[in-house]
């Protein structure tokens, strides 16, 4: 597990769409502390999808996290600086999309290192979070190499899974039932998303593009549920795994 006691510092999914909510342990009613949710967005950016989405965070006045890969970073810097300038927070993910248990820590560590120079120069604040790609590892080798960097792991307690080829409607009912069962939980509601113009099932880039934005413009439209960005790790949705069952 990540050091640092993330469910202290977390700002937890308390009350939402302004309900009455009760704790599951006293049955008192859960104090009106604003609900917090951080939407995640791995292994952009494109240009057929940052912008859109970029366009649906700003209509909904919301925050979010973008991790991002270094190869479509250095292909569209544009669209990272967008997100910055729009206020959203860029971490890394990674430089080239390959599951850690298959590469050894000196490659690990230099993919990481050209991340983090790689939004140094574009004028990034420092990186505080990392999310490896699948959120596969081999726990001790990456948290070392995190620690070394200053970072945090980050995974996520909700899976949109924007990669299944389900239409919009279906995943925004998923991610709030998902939200509802962290409701009084230390689990902070983090939802994994994809800006990345998929191919799932039998669906056009453009179609998962419009799918994934239209998850979006639904959980923006959640009245009473705050969004804010990721700002400490989370070791939920981390995999451990060894090379030879990768
Ligand atoms: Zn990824």
């Amino acid at each position: 597990m990540p050091s640092g006691g993330h469910s202290n510092s977390w700002p937890r999914l308390a009350r939402r769409r302004g309900s009455e909510r009760r704790t599951s342990a006293s049955s008192s009613t859960v104090s009106p502390v604003p609900s917090f949710a951080s939407l995640t967005f791995d292994d952009g950016p494109y240009a057929d999808g940052t912008a859109g989405i970029l366009e649906e965070l700003g209509r909904g006045g919301i925050l979010a996290t973008f991790f991002v890969w270094g190869e479509q970073v250095e292909k569209h810097p544009e669209l990272v600086r967008a997100a910055l300038a729009n206020g959203h927070s860029v971490q890394p993910h990674c430089w080239i999309h390959k599951p850690h248990p298959l590469m050894k820590p000196d490659e690990i560590n230099a993919d990481i290192s050209a991340m983090l120079k790689l939004l140094e120069d574009l004028g990034a604040p420092a990186p505080r979070l990392w999310r490896p790609p699948w959120g596969l590892l081999q726990r001790a080798t990456t948290q070392a190499i995190a620690r070394e960097h200053g970072l945090e792991l980050a995974g996520w307690s909700i899976d949109s899974s924007d990669y299944a080829g389900t239409t919009a409607t279906t995943m925004l009912g998923e991610v709030r039932l998902s939200m509802d069962r962290l409701v009084g939980s230390d689990v902070p509601a983090v939802v994994l998303m994809h800006d990345c113009p998929l191919e799932p099932g039998q669906w056009s880039r453009r179609q998962h593009v419009k799918e994934t934005t239209r998850l979006v413009r639904g959980l923006l439209s959640d009245s009473g549920q705050s969004f804010a960005p990721l700002t400490c790790g989370l070791p939920n949705g981390l995999e451990e795994r060894d090379a030879q069952s990768t």
